[in-house]
């Protein structure tokens, strides 16, 4: 039996800027505090903390020395963390990812054209909430277009968004529906002026480009592990992506949720996993099934 790890899988540039920039302030500093977790995968998280990286949440800043080192990851914050933080003294490293940056940037310049903004993606993610900060806490959060359709107000200038790890397809459907609606309203109403609307894909490069590459990967192996954090928004849309193209494809955070009992009749598996998991992880998995299958073998 072979086990190939997936050689496109593994840390986007991003998550690795962001962790280089903790591993040098820590070197510098010692203790530095991270508002939530770094990167949504435990294991690293965990190895970075034994580094002195400590992880804190927004109401924790309050109680913080004046003058501390708090890290901002790649999903970026609202504008109103960066205020607390200068009302605080306390000292920011961002380490934004500037994908994210970018896409805050674009949303701020249709807020002050007084557009409508529309989020495609989950309220409660970090990034999202960064975003919506910049609107005022007033973006329309949508996962579907029956929640786009219902919640949009179509006599407003509209912009759609989405959080940069979603699925390119639904974007397209959501950003349709809205389209269409706009023109059906438009023909029924007698207007002569269209409602202005944008869709704007804000997915990343490094999730959607992905793609092609993972569903050829699960289709050349029997049996594929997708390794990532369960809290990965990025994790999951790979671990889709891959399962609709080969059905034994299965998901494990750890090497201590292998199942040897998934590798039955295979003669290939392919380790693969999201943009925030550490390639040791991926070595972790390969070199357990490895020495399980040699030891059947003996
Ligand atoms: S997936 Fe893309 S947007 Fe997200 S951190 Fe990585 S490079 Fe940045």
């Amino acid at each position: 039996m072979t086990v190939t790890i997936d050689k496109n899988a593994g840390f986007c540039w991003g998550v690795v800027r962001t962790i280089e920039i903790a591993e040098r302030e820590l070197e510098n500093k010692g203790i530095v505090y991270s508002l939530g977790d770094v990167i949504h995968n435990t294991l690293e998280v965990e190895r970075l903390n034994k580094l002195g990286l400590t992880t804190i949440n927004h109401d924790d800043l309050t109680g913080l020395p004046k003058g501390s080192k708090v890290l901002i990851r790649a999903h970026g914050e609202p504008p109103q963390t960066y205020k607390t933080a200068m009302e605080l003294g306390i000292d920011l490293v961002d380490a934004t990812c500037p994908i994210v940056t970018k896409v805050q940037e674009r949303v701020r310049k249709f807020v002050d054209k007084d557009f409508q903004v529309v989020i495609y993606g989950k309220q409660n993610h970090a990034e999202v909430i960064g975003i919506n900060g910049v609107t005022g806490n007033t973006a329309i959060v949508v996962l579907t277009k029956e929640e786009a359709l219902e919640r949009v107000d179509f006599s407003k200038p509209t912009v759609l968004f989405t959080q940069t790890t979603m699925d390119k397809n639904e974007f397209k459907v959501i950003a349709e529906a809205l389209r269409e609606k706009l023109e059906t309203l438009i023909i029924g109403s007698m207007e002569e002026t269209a409602v202005e609307y944008h869709a704007k894909d804000t997915i990343c490069g490094q999730v959607s480009g992905r793609e092609k590459k993972l569903q050829e990967f699960a289709r050349t192996h029997d049996v594929i592990i997708f390794t990532a954090g369960r809290k990965s928004s990025n994790g999951k849309v790979l671990y889709h992506i891959a399962h609709d193209v080969n059905e034994k494809t299965f998901f494990a955070e750890t090497k201590d949720e292998i199942n040897f009992s998934w590798f039955e009749g295979a003669n290939s598996v392919g380790i693969t996993g999201a943009t925030s998991t550490p390639q040791w992880v991926m070595e972790e998995i390969k070199k357990l099934i490895e020495e399980k299958f040699e030891f059947q073998k003996n």
